[in-house]
C-alpha cells in the first residue's frame, strides 16, 4: 500500500431537517409537515453518528442542515429528485436561487477541502454518514452498518473490506454489510468526488446505520466508537505501510 498518510474528512448530507424563512409556505401543509419530520425530510441520527466519528478521529467534519426536501445535496443537478413535490413547482428562477445559495456552497466546500487535502499529499478517506430506515416496502433490513462504495475503485475496496475485517474480528455481532441498501455507484456525492480524485488519491466511502439501531444513544454511541475505532486502525496501518 502507498505511503502517502490518510486523511479523513466527515460529511453528512441529510443532517437536518431546517428551512430558510423565506421558503417555509412550501411546506404549510400537514402531509408537508409530516414528510419533513420524517426520513424524507432528513437522516434521523446520522448527524449525532458523524459527530461522534469525526471527534474520535479528529476530522473535520461539513454537515448539511437544510431539508432535503428544499434541494437534495447528495444528487447531481440533473437528477430528477434533485428537487422534491413540493419544491419542484417552483420557477426556474427559484430553482436556480436554491442551487446557488445552498447546494453549491456546500458541495464545493467538501470538494475544496479535499482537493487541498490531495494536493498536499493525503490520500483522502471521506465518509459521508447517513441513516436507513429499519424497513423498506415491508422488507427488514438486515444491517446495523452498510458500506457503500465503487468495486472498481481499488483503494475503497481495501479500505472497505479492512473495516468489515476488524468488524468480522472485534464486534461480530453488529451486521456490517457492503453495498446494502443501496449502491455506492448510486448516484450521490461520493459518486460525484469520484470523477474529481484518481482511485488512490479519494476513496468516498458512504456508511448506512440503521435508525432503529440508533435510536438507543448508548448503543449508538458503541457504534460510532467501534466503527471509529475501526478506521482508525486502518489510519494507522496505512501510515505505517
Ligand atoms: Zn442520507
Amino acid at each position: 500500500m502507498a505511503a502517502e498518510p490518510l486523511a479523513v474528512v466527515v460529511t453528512c448530507e441529510h443532517a437536518g431537517n431546517e428551512l430558510p424563512i423565506e421558503w417555509t409556505h412550501l411546506f404549510d401543509s400537514p402531509e408537508a409537515r409530516d414528510a419533513l419530520q420524517s426520513h424524507r425530510g432528513w437522516d434521523i441520527g446520522a448527524l449525532d453518528m458523524a459527530g461522534m466519528i469525526a471527534r474520535r478521529l479528529s476530522a473535520p467534519l461539513l454537515a448539511w442542515p437544510v431539508s432535503r426536501l428544499l434541494i437534495e445535496s447528495n444528487r447531481s443537478l440533473d437528477a430528477p429528485d434533485l428537487f422534491s413535490s413540493f419544491s419542484r413547482g417552483l420557477s426556474d428562477t427559484e430553482r436556480a436561487v436554491l442551487v446557488e445559495r445552498y447546494y453549491r456552497p456546500y458541495r464545493s466546500s467538501i470538494e475544496r477541502l479535499i482537493t487541498a487535502m490531495v494536493a498536499m499529499g493525503h490520500r483522502v478517506l471521506h465518509l459521508a454518514v447517513h441513516s436507513c430506515t429499519d424497513e423498506l416496502n415491508g422488507v427488514k433490513r438486515e444491517l446495523e452498518l452498510g458500506l457503500l462504495f465503487d468495486p472498481a475503485r481499488l483503494f475503497e475496496v481495501e479500505i472497505t473490506g479492512d473495516i468489515r475485517g476488524w468488524f468480522d474480528r472485534h464486534a461480530a455481532d453488529y451486521r456490517v454489510r457492503f453495498n446494502e441498501p443501496y449502491l455506492g455507484t448510486d448516484d450521490g456525492l461520493t459518486s460525484f468526488l469520484r470523477t474529481c480524485f484518481p482511485d488512490r488519491a479519494y476513496a468516498g466511502i458512504e456508511l448506512e446505520f440503521r435508525q432503529g439501531f440508533l435510536s438507543n444513544p448508548t448503543e449508538a454511541a458503541a457504534l460510532a466508537q467501534a466503527t471509529a475505532t475501526a478506521i482508525e486502525q486502518l489510519r494507522t496501518g496505512l501510515r505505517a505501510a
